[in-house]
C-alpha cells in the first residue's frame, strides 16, 4: 500500500476510477509525530479509503499533520478538505488560490469554449460530468500562502518553492537541494504530458509552462517524484522531450490551418490523440474538453508568436495562417 522511497519519504498512490491519469500519488514525510502530506486525491470515497488505509499504515496522526498542495486541480487539492484537521496547515500558492475563490471558471470557461465551436449541448455534458466539479474539496479552507523562493522544512528536508505556472497560473513545485530532489506535481511527468489548456482570452498558459520547464532544467535534480505515474531521475532529457512535443503539436496546428480557415473545436478535432477511441466523434464530452483545452492553447502561442492570426466570426473566433 505505501512504499518508502527515500528515508521517512513514502508515496500512497490514490485511486482515479475511471480516469485516464488512473491513480495520483501522495506523497507523506513523516518525522518524529509530525507530517507533512503532498497531494491528497480526489474527494471521493475510492480515494479516501486507500489514503487512510495508507495513513494508517504509516501511523500519521492528522492532528500533526501539514499539507502542501502542488495545485488546484482536484487530484491533487480534492481530498484535503476530509483530511485536514483545525491544527493542519494547508499551503498553497495565491494565483490558484484566486482561482478558487472566484469559483475557479465553470461560467466563463464553457462560455468560452462554445464561442470557440464547442458545441453547446456536449459543452454541458463535459462540464456536468467534469472530475474537477464533481470531485473537488468542500467547504472553505484556510490556505497559508506560499511565494517562489519560500522555504518549507519538515525533519531532513529543508524544501525550496519554485513556481512553475503553465499546467495551471499558480503551480507550484518543491525543491530538496541537498537531496538534490524534485516533488513536481504535474509540472513535469513521464510516460503521459501534462495537460496544458487555455480557458480564457487573456492568458498564454502554454508561453508560461515552455519558461518554466526552462526554469526547472537548470536545477540541479537526481531524483523527479511526480503527480502521476512513476518517478524518474533524467529530468532534462525529459523536459527536453516535452518541449519537442508541444513543438510537433504546434507544427501540427499548423499544418491544420494550411488547409483553411479553422474554429478552435475543428482543429481540435483534426489533431491527433492518444486514446482508445477510433473517432472523434466518439470520444466521450469530457475527453474532448480536455482536447479543446489544449488546442486552444497551441493556438493562443502561436497567435502570440505571429504565427496564426484570430479573426471575429459572429461573437466567436476563427483561426488562419498569418
Ligand atoms: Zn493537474
Amino acid at each position: 500500500m505505501t512504499e518508502e522511497i527515500l528515508p521517512n519519504l513514502y508515496k500512497i498512490e490514490v485511486p482515479l476510477p475511471r480516469n485516464p491519469l488512473k491513480a495520483v500519488n501522495s506523497y507523506v514525510i513523516k518525522e518524529g509525530g509530525q507530517s507533512l502530506i503532498i497531494d491528497t486525491g480526489m474527494n471521493r470515497e475510492e480515494c479516501m479509503r486507500v489514503m487512510s488505509a495508507g495513513l494508517q499504515e504509516l501511523g500519521v496522526d492528522l492532528r500533526k499533520t501539514d499539507f502542501f498542495i502542488t495545485h488546484l486541480h482536484a487530484d491533487h487539492l480534492g481530498l484535503v478538505s476530509s483530511l485536514a484537521t483545525d491544527t493542519s496547515t494547508i499551503y498553497f500558492n495565491q494565483p490558484d488560490a484566486d482561482a478558487i475563490s472566484s469559483g475557479f471558471n465553470w461560467d466563463r470557461a464553457p462560455n468560452f469554449a462554445v464561442l470557440n465551436g464547442f458545441p453547446k449541448d456536449e459543452c454541458n455534458k463535459a462540464i456536468a460530468n467534469h472530475p474537477g466539479r464533481r470531485y473537488s474539496s468542500r467547504g472553505r479552507l484556510d490556505f497559508h500562502i506560499l511565494q517562489e523562493g519560500d522555504t518549507l522544512s519538515i525533519g531532513d528536508y529543508f524544501f525550496r518553492c519554485i513556481a512553475t505556472p503553465g499546467h495551471t497560473k499558480g503551480h507550484m513545485c518543491l525543491y530538496e537541494p541537498n537531496k538534490k530532489l524534485f516533488m513536481s506535481g504535474d509540472h513535469i511527468l513521464i510516460d503521459i504530458t501534462p495537460n496544458i489548456s487555455l480557458w480564457s482570452d487573456d492568458e498564454n498558459p502554454l508561453n508560461e509552462y515552455l519558461n518554466s520547464l526552462d526554469k526547472v532544467y537548470s536545477l540541479d535534480i537526481e531524483l523527479v517524484l511526480p503527480g502521476h505515474r512513476r518517478s524518474f531521475t533524467n529530468h532534462k532529457e525529459r523536459i527536453e522531450e516535452l518541449k519537442h512535443h508541444h513543438q510537433t503539436r504546434a507544427n501540427e496546428v499548423l499544418s491544420i490551418l494550411k488547409k483553411g480557415t479553422r474554429n478552435a473545436f475543428q482543429v481540435a478535432s483534426q489533431m491527433t490523440w492518444d486514446m482508445d477511441y477510433d473517432s472523434w466523434e466518439l470520444f466521450p464530452p469530457p475527453q474532448k474538453w480536455f482536447a479543446f483545452g489544449e488546442a486552444v492553447a497551441h493556438l493562443k502561442y502561436l497567435e502570440e508568436k505571429g504565427r496564426v492570426q484570430k479573426h471575429r466570426q459572429g461573437n466567436g473566433a476563427v483561426y488562419s495562417l498569418k
